[in-house]
């Protein structure tokens, strides 16, 4: 009786309340950077590949600490890339509203998985014998072996420490990154969905908060875009690395700009296509700050509020201005035809793109026309913007 009393007190470990902290946070961290690592972009993006050691050990780890399954997670969460914010969307916070996707991410997930979706975005995730006959099976065994683990370390208390490792994914995975992922958070990149970057430090939830830039550069294995931005994530990567286990496939676009470069040829094109959201982003900082700067400063007092305030108006991806925003733009244009004309210039640009069916030389006529259009404006933003763009070219490698 008394040996009963014993454990349940304090287990085998007899752990201090600092020792429990620090194992529960070891273990959810270690959970947490199989989700980004492994399925995210490993299993569901292929941006980085993985030693099958790795592979096993991460796939081990996941059922025993979540249960979940590699194909119907990859499956998922390719689907909701491929869909994003539209009804078929699997989690999208604007569709089906913020709260329902934070306090029901994980059921949400749940009514996803269902044998089509599997079949249409499953593909290349394992099915070999300890996935057909362990895995998926009986992925309750599991998160239920953890939790006699916990038991019989830790005693009574260690009941609350798996009831804090089974709720980390749902709340903070399902919850935080698919729901104010897509709802709060800022914007590096004007990606085509509502994605927004958590935090500028990606630790706690391994990186996944910097989930703008994620949905920007989706087959990036590394999040982080701005020198101020860390992504644990990348950092774990990279350790792998250095020990064989992990190869990197992509980190984003990879352009190059060659001082002096004057002409606007075909590998420009390809640099600029490749890289347009950071080209974006770019005319947004350094074409239409300043003039909304220079335009609200004539019309009297000015506040950074409001030039960020004007700046999105004119900047914001379409899909995300609502109608009382479109009014505003319109008013704000009517008031400054300086605004207006650089206004007008990113959406010709944009359009330069947006039909991506064209061919090679299509581009490189119309982006010459944009180019020679600016020049001729007489704005000096834009002429410096120009000349930029014209530096861009693709590297020497990729060039063969
Ligand atoms: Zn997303
Ligand atoms: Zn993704």
């Amino acid at each position: 009786m008394n040996a009963l009393l014993d454990w349940l007190s304090h287990g085998l470990v007899n752990a201090s309340v600092t020792q429990l902290v620090v194992f529960t946070l070891v273990m959810t961290h270690i959970t947490i950077v199989g989700v980004t690592v492994y399925l995210h972009r490993h299993s569901a993006h292929r941006a980085v590949d993985l030693h099958p050691v790795l592979q096993h050990f991460f796939r081990f780890w996941l059922w025993l600490t979540t249960g979940m399954i590699t194909k119907e997670w990859t499956a998922i969460h390719r689907k909701h890339h491929a869909t994003c914010e539209t009804p078929d969307d699997p989690h999208s916070p604007q569709i089906q509203g913020i709260r329902k996707i934070f306090w029901q991410g994980a059921e949400v997930y749940r009514e996803a998985a269902v044998p089509e979706t599997l079949k249409r975005f499953g593909a290349g995730t394992p099915d070999d014998w300890l996935e057909r006959h362990i895995y998926t099976p009986y992925n309750f065994i599991g998160v239920s072996l953890m939790l006699v683990i916990d038991l019989v370390l830790f005693g009574a208390i260690g009941l609350t420490i798996w009831a804090v490792q089974m709720l980390w994914i749902p709340v903070l995975a399902a919850g935080v990154i698919n729901g104010i992922g897509h709802f709060w958070g800022y914007r590096n990149f004007e990606c085509p969905d509502a994605a927004r970057n958590i935090s500028p430090w990606g630790i706690l939830i391994g990186g996944e908060e910097l989930h703008n830039n994620h949905h920007t550069y989706p087959n990036s294995a590394k999040l982080s875009q701005k020198p101020w931005e860390f992504d644990i994530g990348w950092l774990w990567i990279r350790l792998f690395q250095s020990v064989g286990l992990a190869k990197p496939r992509s980190t984003g676009p990879v352009v190059e700009k060659v001082p002096g470069k004057t002409t606007l040829d075909i590998d420009t094109a390809w640099a600029v296509l490749n890289d347009r959201f950071r080209i974006m982003a770019t005319y947004a900082e350094n074409v239409v700050t300043p003039l909304v700067e220079q335009e609200l400063a004539r019309a009297g007092n000015v506040t950074r509020g409001m030039v960020r305030g004007a700046r999105r108006l004119l900047c914001r991806e379409e899909s995300l201005v609502d109608a009382e925003q479109r009014d505003r733009r319109t008013a704000l244009l009517e008031e400054n035809p300086a605004l207006q004309e650089v206004y007008d210039f990113r959406q010709r640009l944009q359009a330069v793109w947006a039909k991506r069916g064209g061919n090679a030389e299509e581009l490189v006529r119309e982006l010459r026309q944009w180019c020679a259009d600016a020049e001729a404006s007489g704005i000096q933003a834009l002429k410096d913007f120009v000349r930029e763009l014209k530096s861009y070219s693709v590297p020497r490698l990729a060039r063969g």
